[in-house]
């Protein structure tokens, strides 16, 4: 029987596959890319609702203490007025005047303190809820980070036991053979060799291999798939 040395270069594309597969697997590790996506979009699509609560709270300070300011300005005119210091009825119904304009403006500062105070509740419970779910959020990038870097090492580990085997591997096939190889998968890239199925078809792209390639197949001439170029490979019978 002809040997092309197809079987040993056979054996070397199954080391070349193993690690190219290995490879893409580490290039498509989930990252939580599509999470941390939303997150962003969620952050800013949610900024004023997180933020409702702090902002109500801060006016209410600032209203209590403006409020606050109002009610000693009050009670200082009304000692004036009632206190007998000012003796003016023309100066007295200024100030009264005065006493009954802040004494207006006290009760605004009031009502917008008890809107505050009713909006608070709900304003607390939907950033909360939205907490809730940016959170949850947070923790899936994590776990998913996490699990991709475990699946990595335990990938690297693979890669390195997987490519100790190319050199011995290649060591087996002719240089000749080796060089065609390797210039179609420079050409094509990994899997630079196709399985012929039970059907004589090309067990990579598919297409039905015509009869003569077969023919050549057959007297263990190296052949190429005439649509995907890869180096057609036939388990030899009774090679097992
Ligand atoms: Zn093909």
């Amino acid at each position: 029987m002809l040997d092309s040395g197809l079987f040993r270069l056979f054996q070397l594309h199954l080391v070349d596959a193993a690690l190219h597969e290995l490879k893409s697997h580490a290039g498509a590790l989930d990252l939580g890319q599509a999470e941390n996506a939303a997150l962003k979009e969620r952050l800013s699509a949610t900024e004023e609702i997180r933020a409702l609560p702090k902002k109500l709270r801060q006016e209410q300070t600032d209203l209590e203490l403006e409020q606050k300011s109002l009610q000693d300005k009050r009670a200082l005119l009304n000692k004036k007025v009632y206190g007998g210091s000012v003796v003016s009825p023309k100066e007295i119904m200024a100030m009264e005047t005065e006493i009954a304009s802040l004494g207006v403006r006290i009760d605004g500062l009031d009502e917008r303190q008890f809107e505050i105070l009713e909006a608070l509740p709900d304003a607390e419970a939907k950033a909360k809820e939205i907490e809730r779910e940016l959170a949850l959020l947070k923790r899936t990038i994590q776990e998913k980070q996490a699990l991709a870097k475990s699946e990595h090492e335990s990938l690297k580990e693979s890669y390195a036991a997987t490519v100790k085997k190319r050199p011995p591997a290649l060591a087996k096939v002719s240089p000749h053979l080796v060089e065609q190889y390797e210039v179609l998968r420079t050409r094509i890239g990994t899997p630079a060799m196709a399985v012929i199925t039970k059907n004589s078809s090309c067990g990579a792209c598919g297409i039905l291999l015509p009869e003569r390639v077969m023919e050549l197949v057959r007297q263990d001439r190296v052949v190429n798939c005439e649509s995907c170029r890869r180096i057609l490979f036939s388990p030899m019978p009774g090679a097992e």
